[in-house]
């Protein structure tokens, strides 16, 4: 570190994304990318909008908030409009606003042991004390755990890396179990098989809801996300956000997500493709003796009885298959894998049966 660091910024450990090695060409299933190109109508709007960059972003995003909070609000059945929706540059954008806006030294943050990891880094960038609560035996998040948690709450629904969801109902059961503070619902794999807690906002005050354009909608490198909430919420962000950084969406983004919301046929054929490849590895990990979480997003979450995870993962990546291991504790012995295109999976599994062979 230089010597005119912030000496606050010390102990930080930062995210650590999922790796991108260029030494050769990998099949890539450690960072939960769709592996369908963005929908044409995405491509077309956004090279139209570089041929304008001399211009700023429009700092409102009003053309897109618009078209997402109509079609939000057909989906939830409420009045939604683009006064309840934030845009952000990812979801990890509206994350880390929520973070500063509604946690501090006197509101602490509170998530599951196990969960997506850039939260305790959100939490610690912006000085905001968390704590933990332990995941289930069998890696489920129990609801109960989560009354009165004393804390702004964030819940992955579907969880990181279990990809395990809560249904709607448990969702509210945390809603009303902790009326006074805010939870924060991200929702970045909920299209491939869980129940969008959306309609919840209708009754819920204490609610925001976070999504990203980055999986099902294949749009990751654009860099695209958004919270939904009542009006008071988005003011709330829009101030932290006008006082970080306001064109925070840039131009060429905004027009692929408006492309994204015309051609949704697309994304709902990609997302049911993802669903039926995921079974089918479920169904062959299962023959190969894995032990995995019920998984409801585009990734799984997978342990073999005799072989350490860590290992699994090293052999793969040495034979080009590039998965996801985490080392922390209770997890080190697993690995996760996206569900990319059937051939991929193909690949994934034959490489996978040479590599438990050799291990065991
Ligand atoms: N939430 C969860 C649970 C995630 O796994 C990710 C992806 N790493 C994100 C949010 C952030 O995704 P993005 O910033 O690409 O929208």
């Amino acid at each position: 570190m230089s010597r005119f660091l912030n000496s606050k910024y010390n102990n930080l450990a930062p995210y650590v994304p999922g790796e991108q090695p260029q030494d050769q060409q990998y099949v890539k299933l450690n960072t939960n990318e769709s592996p369908f190109p963005p929908s044409r109508a995405a491509v077309y709007r956004a090279a139209r909008a570089a041929e304008r960059l001399q211009l700023y972003s429009d700092p409102d995003c009003r053309a897109l908030a618009e078209k997402l909070a109509a079609r939000l609000a057909e989906d939830s059945e409420l009045p939604l409009t683009e006064g309840n929706v934030i845009i952000t540059n990812g979801s990890d954008e509206v994350l880390n606003f929520a973070f500063m806006t509604f946690c501090g030294s006197e509101k602490p943050a509170v998530f599951p042991d196990i969960t997506y990891g850039f939260y305790p880094v959100f939490a610690d960038m912006n000085g905001v004390p968390y704590r933990e609560i332990p995941l289930d035996d069998e890696l489920r998040i129990r609801p109960a755990d989560y009354m009165c948690a004393g804390g702004t709450l964030f819940i992955a629904n579907p969880n990181a890396h279990t990809g395990v969801a809560l249904s709607r109902d448990e969702i509210e059961e945390i809603l009303r179990g902790n009326p006074d503070d805010l939870v924060v619902v991200d929702e970045a794999y909920v299209d491939f098989g869980a129940e969008s807690s959306l309609p919840l906002l209708g009754k819920y005050d204490n609610l925001l809801v976070v999504q990203t354009f980055s999986k099902s909608r294949s749009l990751a490198g654009a860099r695209l996300g958004f919270g939904v909430a009542s009006e008071e919420i988005i003011r709330d962000l829009n101030t932290i956000r006008f006082s970080t950084n306001p064109y925070n969406v840039n131009a060429m983004t905004m027009e692929a997500g408006i492309g994204v919301l015309e051609e949704e046929d697309y994304i709902r054929r990609n997302c049911e493709a993802i669903i039926v490849n995921r079974r089918y590895v479920q169904e062959q990990l299962k023959a190969m003796g894995f032990e995995l979480t019920d998984s409801v997003a585009n990734f799984i979450f997978m342990k073999h009885p005799t072989v350490d995870g860590g290992r699994i993962y090293e052999e793969m990546k040495k034979r080009g298959v590039l998965i996801r291991h985490f080392t922390k504790e209770r997890m080190a012995q697993y690995n996760r894998v996206t569900i990319g295109s059937r051939e991929q999976m193909d690949i994934f599994l034959t490489v996978l049966g040479e590599v438990i062979e050799e291990l065991k």
